[in-house]
């Protein structure tokens, strides 16, 4: 099993509700969604966090976020509006040292968020 959560749901080591693959992104549907859209996107290679995935591949990251465009299509929010959220660092809340994008939306989003 892999030490990572992300690490292992990549590797099928953990179940989850995938909405997009590619050879180097999965996106999956977040086990508990805060928007009706709430998906997150990540790279298959373990970088701990944006700024680790931007210094070491930044097409990697223009990957990511193309697939967040690409998911908000198919779930029909990208015409009414989605907030894509890396939270960076434990202070920003950041849990799972895996790189992800958080895709909201489905819902009215306020801003600046609570
Ligand atoms: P963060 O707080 O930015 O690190 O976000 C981690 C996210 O991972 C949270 O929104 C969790 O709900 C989500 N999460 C944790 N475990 C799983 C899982 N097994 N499958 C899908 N999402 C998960
Ligand atoms: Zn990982």
């Amino acid at each position: 099993m892999a030490e990572c959560l992300f690490c292992a749901i990549v590797a099928g080591e953990i179940p989850a509700t995938t909405v997009l693959e590619t050879d180097r992104i999965l996106a999956f549907r977040d086990i508990s969604p805060q928007a009706p859209t709430h998906v997150l996107v990540i790279p298959k290679t373990h970088y701990p966090d944006v700024a680790a995935l931007a210094a070491a591949d930044a097409a990697l990251l223009g990957e990511v976020i193309g697939a967040v465009q690409q998911v908000a299509a198919a779930d029909a929010v990208a015409e009414t509006g989605y907030r894509v959220v890396f939270n960076t660092g434990a202070g920003a809340g950041q849990i799972v040292p895996h790189v992800h994008a958080h895709l909201l939306g489905g819902r009215s989003l306020t801003w600046p968020p609570g």
